[in-house]
């Protein structure tokens, strides 16, 4: 059984196993989603909600991207610099933003932050 809340009003709910993910309407009357675990977030995200998170986290992790390739290149002279790899390492920030999110981000700037702390 999965134990968790409503996200909305709070109550208490407990559902079986086999329903996790599903969608239901909680007695408040707001569409919910059963967690994959206990605890977990019941909250329904909607296609904006999704289009403005992989936005935010697809921009922020472009940003990592290229501040990481532009510390990988601080001792080479800027006439040497390959644009190729500045870009390709904004456009892999930018696909590990939108498609793993705030996870994503973390693992980029624990990156940044091993670089910086050599
Ligand atoms: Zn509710």
């Amino acid at each position: 059984m999965i134990y968790f809340r409503c996200w909305y009003c709070n109550r208490a709910i407990v559902k079986p196993d086999e329903l996790a993910g599903k969608r239901f309407a909680c007695s408040c009357g707001r569409r919910a989603k059963v967690p994959r675990r206990s605890g977990g977030s019941s909250k329904v995200r909607s296609l904006s909600d999704w289009l403005v998170e992989s936005l935010v986290y697809g921009g922020a992790g472009a940003l990592v991207g290229f501040m990481l390739s532009v510390m990988i290149f601080t001792r080479i002279p800027l006439v040497r610099r390959p644009i190729e790899v500045t870009i390709a390492m904004t456009a892999f920030g930018l696909v590990v933003g939108t498609l793993f999110g705030e996870r994503g981000i973390n693992w980029l700037g624990q990156k940044l932050r091993d670089r910086e702390n050599r």
